[in-house]
């Protein structure tokens, strides 16, 4: 057995001791190769339960908040989900092993490049993106069975919660960059917006205004 898979056989286990308990999310994470979403430079990691930088100032977040985020989706292989904040695509290409069709949103042109070509290597015809502000979510597309935004808003995005279909579920950080955040969930059921305190997180902020389209920042 490799280093890494010895490495990845641990975290499962200790993922599945901190209340993971979904087979296909477990499964998902077994099957994506972490390392290829992670900066050569901490290739070493890829299988540790960190979060770790990646281009443009960002982040990919822990295994186990990815983890813990998916089983709050609730997802199954009928489910459309939306993604905002793609980034290095690990999240997305998670969602895609486990749900029919994935919609995910990134303002950073170049991260989304790099995405792109990932979800290309395997093959993940599921998946499909797009460069755009996150704040506005996917209309076209819209109502989403399960919708996950993986930086931290100020609010719940009012666009967001008008594209979760009934018995939809919406899995977000709320709070300020600097201060601890809480992982949120919104339900809508029979037409109302039922909300539920999940943990306390940490992520980038959820930035307002125009897609970056050139230059890393
Ligand atoms: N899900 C990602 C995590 C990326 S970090 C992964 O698995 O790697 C958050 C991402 O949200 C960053 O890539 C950032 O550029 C993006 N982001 C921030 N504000 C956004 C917005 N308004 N619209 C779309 N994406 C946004």
């Amino acid at each position: 057995m490799s280093h890494d898979e010895a490495r990845k056989i641990r975290l499962i286990m200790s993922l599945r001791g901190r209340g993971i308990t979904d087979r296909a999310v477990l499964g998902a994470l077994e099957r994506v190769p972490r390392e290829l979403f992670v900066d050569p430079a901490f290739l070493d990691q890829a299988w540790e339960d960190r979060a770790l930088p990646i281009a443009a100032g960002q982040t990919v977040s822990q295994p186990f908040i990815v983890a813990f985020m998916t089983q709050a989706l609730g997802l199954t292989d009928r489910t459309k989900v939306l993604e905002i904040g793609t980034g290095s695509g690990y999240q997305a290409a998670i969602l895609a092993r486990i749900a029919r069709r994935v919609y995910s949103v990134e303002r950073h042109g170049e991260l989304l490049q790099v995405a792109e070509k990932r979800f290309a290597q395997l093959k993940l015809h599921n998946l499909h993106t797009r460069h755009g502000d996150g704040w506005k979510g996917w209309a076209e597309q819209a109502p989403f069975e399960a919708i996950i935004v993986t930086a931290a808003a100020s609010e719940a995005p009012p666009a967001l919660l008008e594209q979760l279909g009934e018995g939809g579920r919406m899995v977000i950080p709320i709070g300020a960059s600097s201060d601890v955040q809480r992982l949120m969930r919104y339900r809508r059921q029979d037409g109302e917006i039922l909300e539920e305190k999940l943990l306390d997180v940490r992520f980038v902020p959820l930035v307002r205004g125009a897609p970056r389209a050139e230059g890393w920042q």
